[in-house]
Order: structure tokens, then sequence, then C-alpha cells
């Protein structure tokens, strides 16, 4: 009788080292997800920043232990047109800066088109034609080259 006494006592107290133990190894786990000394695994990724100077940045973030540090800062932002407000990158708004135009002649050559006048914005290409010249110009009848934009007659 007092064999199986202490026999269960031996069980109580195996199971409670057993319990204390997994706390233990829980604690210890946690230890070690702490430590600075982690053997980190890193898996990287963009991350929105969305100031006014910074787009996003690429970071580095270990999954064992949540330890993460900026790699390189994205400065730029990235706007479909001069009339698009949001980053499509990051989603940082501005205010809509509008197309900076500069005007020019540009031959077409064909026999009905002389040249055409076209607006392009200087910040981002966009470009449209503001007019046609229908009329192609030659000096004299002699002439079969236009002056204009080289269509020969
Ligand atoms: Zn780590
Ligand atoms: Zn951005
Ligand atoms: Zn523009
Ligand atoms: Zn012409």
């Amino acid at each position: 009788m007092k064999f199986i006494k202490s026999k269960k006592l031996l069980m109580l107290c195996i199971a409670t080292f057993t319990f204390f133990g997994v706390l233990f190894d829980v604690f210890a786990i946690n230890e070690v997800l702490m430590d600075k000394n982690c053997e980190h695994i890193y898996s990287y990724s963009w991350e929105d920043v969305a100031t006014s100077s910074i787009c996003q940045k690429y970071i580095a973030t270990c999954s064992r232990c949540g330890y993460s540090y900026v790699i390189a800062y994205d400065y730029e932002h990235n706007y479909t047109d001069c009339e698009d407000s949001s980053c499509n990158d990051c989603g940082y708004t501005r205010p809509i800066p509008g197309h900076s135009y500069s005007y020019s002649w540009v031959s077409v050559s064909t026999a009905s088109i002389c040249q055409k006048y076209v607006a392009t914005c200087s910040r981002c290409g966009y470009s449209y034609v503001v007019s046609y010249d229908y009329v192609h110009y030659y000096p004299s009848s002699n002439t079969q080259v236009c002056r204009d934009c080289g269509y020969v007659r």
C-alpha cells in the first residue's frame, strides 16, 4: 500500500515536473525569440511611407523574432501624369501640378497634311495636337518640295 502511494506521488511529481517543464520550455522559447543573438531569417518587402519626401521603404523582417530594419528608401513617388494627384505606389496625395506645355511645329508630310502644331508637357511627356496645317508651301511653280515639311508633289 505504502509503495503504491509513493508511486502515485512519484507520478504526481513527474506530472508536475512535466507541467513546469513545458512551462519552462515555453518561457525558454520566448527567451530565444527575444534573444538578440537570433540567427535572423529575413523576408523582404516594400512598405508605404507616404510622406512628401519618401514614397516607400524596403525592409528586411526576421520571421523568427520580428526584428526588422530598413534597407533602402524610395524617394520618388509614382504619378501617372501631371493631372494625377495620388501616388500609384504609396497613395500619398499631392496638389495637382498640371501639365507644363511647350509648343512646336512637327512635320506630317502627307498629301493632305503639311505640319501639326503640338503641345508637349515638359514634365511628363504628354502631348496633343493643337492644330494642323493643311497647306504645303511651294515658293514657285517649279518647286517640287514643300519648304515646311519636305513633302514632294
Ligand atoms: Zn531574428
Ligand atoms: Zn509614393
Ligand atoms: Zn505633364
Ligand atoms: Zn508641307
